[in-house]
């Protein structure tokens, strides 16, 4: 009989407990974690262009390049007759290796920083 006591006493209180803790983590969780509901928007993107997209990138030779003929990658001088690549938009040039080297890690200019957005490189679909 006693027994039946103290387990119907015993019962609601554990319960209470338990929903007590519940609620407790509840507020812990929602308190601790708020500050992470707005998350930080993501790097900008780093990544550099792919092959296909260096493909796409104008080719021209040395005595095209109108910004200057040194290569800001390897300090070398772009001959008349080399191959060169130009960033669309700065217009300037490196050489082919050295621009592929640096534009697959990184997207942009390296003598002016400019963006390279691979939508430029994209052909124009719409006729604008
Ligand atoms: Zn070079
Ligand atoms: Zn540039």
């Amino acid at each position: 009989m006693i027994d039946s006591v103290l387990l119907a006493l015993f019962l609601p209180c554990l319960g209470m407990s338990a929903i007590f803790i519940v609620y407790m983590c509840l507020l812990w969780y929602a308190t601790t974690h708020r500050p992470q509901i707005a998350m930080p928007s993501k790097p900008a993107r780093e990544k550099g262009l792919s092959a296909s997209e260096l493909e796409k990138m104008p080719k021209v030779t040395g005595k095209e390049l109108v910004m200057g003929s040194e290569c800001a990658v390897c300090l070398d001088e772009i001959e008349n007759e080399q191959l060169a690549r130009l960033v669309p938009g700065c217009n300037h040039g490196f050489h082919v290796e050295c621009a592929d080297a640096w534009l697959s890690k990184h997207p942009l200019c390296p003598v002016c920083r400019a963006k390279l957005d691979p939508q430029i490189l994209k052909p124009c679909e719409n006729p604008c």
